[in-house]
């Protein structure tokens, strides 16, 4: 069967695809800290993952899966270490410059699915930019926003994702297990009631970094993560995002 993915096909395969009017899933992700026990590619890791076995699940549709953006808005978790980050201008201008070579290849529509909540304001405020400066139709999701409630009933230590928590690192124990430092496991916690940011108004826009919140660079807690709650998680990622795929990514 041929791939879904982009990199995979040739250039006439995508023209193809494009006389198809196929839906382009655009992955965006980050590269940044995930506390002592997990390698710094989680978001780009899982994001990827999650678009391929979502576009593989939607097969009756045309459907290719672009490259993911490593880099992405993560100045929040610059402070520990090991993370690139974009300001918003050069963000910008780097998802238009991606999503204008993917008009003038024929396609006409796209869905961002980003794996990274630095990212969600910033695409957010570029959707009318988008609009206004491509003439494609462009939808933005956050995959694990998405599947928020089909993840929630195999969560036992949180009530939603966090950061190189329980979700994130379950689900890199079932698909990249080598980039998780199991031996780090015991430190890999940082409960909300420790985090003075959590306690704020919530109508109260300040901007905070994750050394101000954590010790460890983990929001949640990550002690009880295994791979099998992690291949539950991404099976209700994959599932919901199939979902919102078959519908045409949300465009009509
Ligand atoms: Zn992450």
């Amino acid at each position: 069967m041929t791939s879904v993915l982009w990199q995979e096909l040739t250039a006439e395969e995508l023209r193809s695809k494009a006389a198809g009017d196929a839906l382009v899933v655009l992955p965006v992700a980050s590269m940044e800290q995930h506390g002592p026990h997990l390698a710094v590619g989680v978001d780009t890791v899982l994001c990827g993952a999650v678009c391929k076995l979502a576009a593989e699940k939607a097969r009756d549709r045309e459907i290719v899966v672009a490259p993911t953006l490593w880099c992405g808005m993560a100045e929040h978790h610059m402070a520990f270490g090991g993370t690139f980050t974009f300001d918003i201008p050069t963000y910008r201008a780097v998802l238009l410059a991606l999503l204008k070579s993917i008009e003038r290849h024929g396609f006409h529509r796209v869905v961002i699915v980003n794996g990274h909540g630095g990212n969600i304001a910033a695409l957010t405020a570029f959707l009318p930019d988008f609009a206004r400066e491509t003439t494609l139709r462009v939808t933005a999701t956050t995959y694990f926003m998405l599947a928020r409630d089909g993840m929630a009933p195999f969560m036992e230590d949180q009530t939603g994702v966090q950061h190189a928590c329980e979700v994130e690192t379950s689900m890199m124990l079932a698909i990249a297990p080598d980039l998780v430092r199991g031996d780090r496991l015991p430190e890999a916690f940082g409960l909300a009631d420790s985090d003075p940011v959590a306690a704020m108004d919530p109508n109260v826009n300040r901007y905070s970094t994750f050394r101000d919140r954590t010790e460890t660079g983990v929001i949640g807690d990550a002690r009880r993560a295994s791979a099998g709650k992690g291949r539950d998680f991404i099976e209700a990622s994959a599932e919901a995002l199939a979902a919102l795929l078959r519908d045409g990514g949300g465009l009509r």
